[in-house]
């Protein structure tokens, strides 16, 4: 390396002058620089005689074709030659100086005024490759550089070579390199990326493990497990599944028909979706298949290149569910049925009911024409003009009008029943003080309650005391109600008439110190034909059809008739109707 006499005078940044103001070096510079590129035309213009350098002219051969090698590769390259490391670098090396003003200020200059930044890095290994020793290699190393107006982090992989001078010795260190940059942080975030990939697929993992839904994957042609959740495990019943195929490692699910699905879903990439699907399954390793019933989706498991590698299955066991719908879908049909059979039953007693109302009706009025003529016979007789009847006949004859009479009496009751029953009766409804309707029906009992020796009792009913009613039919209910506690209450006994009133209601109450009704029969003695004690009723007379009258009669008033009783203490009913 020679030494020229420019060295002293040259100042950190190197001139750039015109090309005509120095003829005598032109012409080597212009043939040296000869070429395209930004960095030969600016190797041109600059004054290499104010450089340690000197004149293009006065360069050694071998700097001469290191420099000219250099500008021609595309490859980035860098070289310090001399003592005074003056700086070259090629187009391809432009870039890693960036913008700012370090280039083209590089060219010419001395490395150690240039690289201050990193010279304790570089320095070390240019001194070592000057001093004859190994070049350098660094791979992917970073190698913080000035750019664009700050410190940045630049990756290179570079080498330090020795540049030989004419004599054979080290004149210059050419630094051949690429910026790797781009690629190092690509990596890094290569990197990055793929831990949380990982992080991704491991957190994936978990929740398939957990999923309440089952899973599996079966990969190959045979359908080999690769991967099965913890709700799958349960479903087969915990056997060895991973790494085993399909059907080796569930025999019993082999004829069931889901082998044509899977071999369909993995042809066609269509996936397959199982509703209530049955399938044998045993539950238990070595256990008898049982059945369970899945809802599932078959997924083709598609490739990255889009080829169909196997099957993803996914689901849920339904058994328990569908099971409890079933069971209530076949309780729901069972009451159904028996609801609409009891209808039919209702239906056909209805029926029954009403043919026995109408067979009632026809038969009283058929009973009473000839009981008419039995009654219309026996007066003609009694008056004697039939001749005259001894003592012994008239007593006869006497007995024969008594049960006309009381036979005429119940076939008339039958009538009334079943014109009550069948709505055919007419309300005229009006005012009527109670006390009134009360005082009506003593007058028609008293003779009865003498007779029975018994007490006779009205307490507080006030005068004003009004209700809605038909006076006829009141007067029927009462008399029914009064009869009935006369009839079944002992001479000395008491029967007692009352009555209170409610915001909308007025009761009557009529109650006795009688025999009294079991409380399991009571709510049965206002059903037509119900007598409670047969033998004693039919002493007394009576069809069991006033009680089943009389509600009948007080419901068609708007009205009810209850009862209260106890066996041996007496009865108590209670008539309430709307309050006037
Ligand atoms: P019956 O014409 O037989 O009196 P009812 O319908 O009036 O028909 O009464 C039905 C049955 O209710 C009676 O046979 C009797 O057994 C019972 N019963 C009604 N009133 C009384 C009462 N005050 N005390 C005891 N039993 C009664």
């Amino acid at each position: 390396m020679r030494e020229t006499a420019h060295q002293a005078t040259v100042d950190r940044s190197p001139d750039y002058a015109g090309e005509r103001d120095r003829p005598d070096e032109d012409i080597g510079a212009q043939r040296l620089f000869a070429g395209p590129g930004e960095m030969r035309a600016l190797c041109r213009q600059l004054d290499w005689s104010r450089t340690p350098l000197g004149p293009v002219s006065t360069w050694p051969l071998s700097l001469r074709t290191t420099v000219a090698t250099l500008l021609a590769s595309r490859h980035p390259m860098f070289l310090f030659w001399g003592p005074d490391l003056v700086q070259f670098y090629n187009d391809a090396y432009r870039p890693s100086l960036a913008e700012g003003g370090r280039h083209p200020r590089a060219l010419g200059m001395r490395g150690t005024e240039f690289w201050t930044e990193i010279w304790d890095i570089i320095g070390p290994q240019i001194a070592q490759v000057l001093a004859g020793g190994e070049a350098t290699w660094h791979e992917d190393h970073l190698v913080p550089i000035e750019r664009n107006g700050r410190i940045e982090e630049v990756y290179w992989t570079y080498s330090y070579g020795p540049a030989f001078a004419d004599d054979g010795s080290v004149g210059g260190v050419l630094v051949v390199c690429q910026e790797t940059t781009a690629r190092v942080l690509t990596e890094r975030r290569l990197q990055t990326l793929n831990r949380e990939l990982e992080v991704e697929r491991s957190r994936l993992a978990y929740t398939f493990q957990q999923a309440p839904a089952f899973l599996a994957i079966l990969r190959g042609r045979q359908l080999t497990f690769e991967m099965v959740n913890e709700a799958y495990k349960q479903l087969v019943g915990h056997r060895e599944l991973v790494g085993r195929d399909l059907f080796e490692a569930l025999p019993e699910a082999r004829g069931q028909g889901f082998e044509a699905i899977l071999d369909r879903v993995v042809a066609t990439g269509e996936p397959f979706v199982g509703r209530e699907m049955p399938i044998m399954l045993s539950r238990a390793p070595g256990g008898p298949p049982e059945e369970r019933i899945l809802d599932f989706v078959y997924f083709p498991l598609v490739e990255a290149d889009g080829s169909r590698s196997g099957i993803i299955a996914h689901g849920v066991d339904v058994t328990d569910h569908v099971r409890a719908r079933r069971d209530v879908e076949r309780l729901l049909l069972e009451s159904e049925r028996a609801r609409s059979e009891a209808e039919e039953a209702r239906a056909e007693a209805d029926a029954a009911n009403r043919a026995k109302g109408e067979f009632l009706a026809v038969m009283s009025h058929e009973l009473r024409t000839p009981l008419n003529a039995i009654g219309g016979y026996a007066e003609l007789m009694e008056m004697g003009i039939r001749g005259p009847l001894n003592d012994q006949q008239l007593a006869d004859l006497h007995r024969i009008q008594q049960s006309q009479k009381h036979l005429l009496g119940l076939i008339n009751q039958v009538l009334n029943y079943t014109r009550v029953e069948s709505g055919a009766v007419r309300y005229t409804v009006e005012d009527v003080p109670v006390a009134e309707a009360l005082a009506a029906a003593e007058a028609l009992v008293a003779p009865q309650v003498r007779a029975q020796r018994l007490t006779f009792a009205v307490v507080d009913c006030d005068r004003a005391i009004v209700a809605r009613a038909d006076r006829e039919k009141l007067q029927q209910i009462l008399l029914n109600l009064l009869a009935n506690a006369i009839k079944f209450t002992d001479a000395g006994g008491e029967v007692r008439v009352g009555c209170q009133t409610a915001d909308r209601t007025v009761a009557i109450t009529v109650g006795d110190t009688g025999v009294g009704i079991a409380a399991d029969k009571l709510a049965s003695v206002f059903e037509p034909f119900v007598q409670v004690d047969q033998r004693f009723a039919r002493e007394h007379g009576g069809v069991g059809l006033g009680l089943a009258i009389s509600r009948d009669l007080a419901r068609g008033m708007g009205g009810d008739l209850t009862a209260r009783s106890a066996l041996g203490v007496g009865s108590t009913f209670t008539l309430t109707l709307p309050r006037a």
